[in-house]
């Protein structure tokens, strides 16, 4: 029996097996096909046969096997807390994966004419209204694929509409320094020089030091509350108004609103625009890189500014609204990722208004609960020692040695453990971003402290050795991962 060691993945696995001559498919037993089958190559026209296609050659059961081995080499939220801080990695119901993946949902074409596809959009009509009573928002564009994709395309109404309103000439947005790096990202892919705000000790942007940077020049600030580091910004609404006095509009990056779902909503905070990520707060899934939905909303005075299409509602029926007089255009095809938005609309109404505000309790109480078991003289709070967390703790590996984060990260792994965010935000040393997420239940969260408080005490005394041990994979080279790169253009 062969164990999956680094070795053994390292080596041509498929190759090694295949034999050849040995079949895998199972013969019809019609005799006249049946003798078709003996020369399977028989069936593909001449004009289309290449000589060989050099596939691997392998009984069903061989297959079955090997897809078997390496799906269990994966880590998911259903064997284990998935405790990535930033990401929300919540359990995602199986209700919304059967409904997302029935007959009606699997048929509907993108371009089949609106009058037969009534339901669906009246869905995602009902999707939009809902995001907007969540945000405090107006309107709603579903279309972004992405939190980054909902980024871009606010910063490009905000640029739309201050060139609209003789701001033509503003050219910078503030991002604060605790920021994910697609904010600084997005700004700049629009045009614009980001300019950092300082967070104080307490992990806090201050509407002081905001208000101090702007000026004729400020298009805006990109904001996310509660931050990176897990804490609420106290005083956002301040900072808010500092930037509005300075004629800039306010950017809500609602990567974060698992923590106040339900509860606060970013319009009474004064924002002007939001994304939220879907596959984050409402519980769709986290496809390496997609398909996810950053569905973008706005006020009132920036309805008009939406990228297209919206779904509106008209005396015939709902439809793809492509007529929106200030649109910075379309960003992705049609209505967007359609199953993806489906599940969130079916998390919600599952949920409801008082379901979704226990949602954001529920993650709350898990952060701070994680949180306060841990060691705290191993793990010190990096910022604002004194203060409640909210969805997410992030702490800082108290340690001489280099790659102190790292290593702890790797040795949860041997617990069978998926590891935290490590160095991120790029504020804090060391650092570790843990999120529980509502979905775990109490004796996960004892399990998960009481592995990282065992891990910190083997690394102080120098016991840890090279981790991980007990993975399928070992400890990756991240020189040789990133070094030597092979870059190509496809144009
Ligand atoms: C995840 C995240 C983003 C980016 O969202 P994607 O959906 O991954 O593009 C932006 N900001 C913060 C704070 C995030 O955690």
């Amino acid at each position: 029996m062969k164990r999956f060691t680094q070795a053994a993945w390292d080596e041509p696995l498929i190759n090694e097996l295949s034999r050849p001559g040995r079949v895998g498919n199972l013969v019809p037993t019609d005799r006249q096909i049946k003798s078709r089958f003996k020369d399977p190559a028989s069936l593909v026209p001449p004009s289309l046969r290449r000589d060989s296609v050099n596939l691997p050659e392998l009984s069903e059961l061989q297959v079955l096997r090997h897809f078997n081995r390496l799906s269990q080499m994966n880590f998911s939220v259903e064997l284990g807390m998935y405790p990535l801080g930033s990401c929300t990695m919540k359990y995602n119901p199986k209700v919304s994966e059967m409904i997302a993946g029935s007959d009606g949902m699997k048929h509907a074409h993108p371009l089949q004419p609106a009058e037969t596809a009534q339901g669906l959009l009246s869905i995602f009509y009902e999707l939009e209204r809902y995001l907007s009573e969540i945000t405090g928002m107006s309107r709603f564009s579903l279309s972004t694929a992405a939190g980054a994709q909902g980024e871009l395309a606010g910063v490009l109404m905000i640029r739309k509409y201050l060139m609209d309103h003789g701001g033509a000439g503003r050219d910078e947005i503030l991002v604060p320094d605790s920021a994910h790096g697609t904010n600084p990202a997005s700004a700049a892919m629009a045009g614009f020089k980001v300019v950092k705000v300082p967070s104080d000790e307490d992990g806090q942007v201050r509407a002081k030091s905001v208000a101090e940077l702007c000026s004729e020049k400020t298009a805006g600030m990109m904001f996310t509350v509660p931050n990176t580091l897990g804490l609420f910004e106290g005083e956002v609404a301040e900072v808010s108004s500092a930037v509005h006095r300075a004629g800039g509009l306010m950017y809500y990056d609602g990567a974060n609103m698992n923590a106040l779902l339900g509860r606060a909503r970013p319009g009474d905070m004064g924002f002007d625009v939001v994304h939220l990520n879907l596959h984050k707060t409402f519980a769709t899934p986290h496809g390496g890189g997609g398909p996810g939905a950053g569905p973008v909303g706005v006020t009132r005075k920036l309805a008009e500014y939406l990228p297209v299409p919206v779904v509106s509602k008209g005396k015939t029926g709902y439809s793809l609204d492509y007529d929106l007089k200030h649109s910075i255009g379309p960003l992705k095809g049609f209505v967007g990722n359609s199953a993806v938005l489906l599940r969130a609309y079916i998390y919600i109404r599952l949920l409801g208004a008082s379901g979704l505000a226990d949602v954001s309790s529920l993650a709350v109480l898990a952060a701070n609960y994680l949180w306060k078991s841990l060691d705290p003289d191993a793990f010190p709070a990096s910022h604002g020692k004194g203060m409640r967390r909210k969805h997410e703790a992030v702490v800082s590996v108290k340690s001489e040695l280099p790659g102190a984060a790292m290593s702890v990260a790797k040795a949860v792994l041997d617990y069978g453990m998926h590891a935290p965010t490590v160095y991120f935000p790029l504020i804090v040393h060391e650092a570790l971003m843990i999120e529980p997420t509502e979905s775990e239940p109490l004796e996960m969260l004892d399990e998960y402290a009481a592995a990282l408080n065992e891990i910190y005490g083997k690394l102080k005394d120098g016991n840890l050795g090279e981790v991980p041990r007990n993975t399928s994979v070992g400890k990756v080279d991240e020189v040789k991962a990133s070094h030597p790169m092979t870059l190509r253009v496809h144009w």
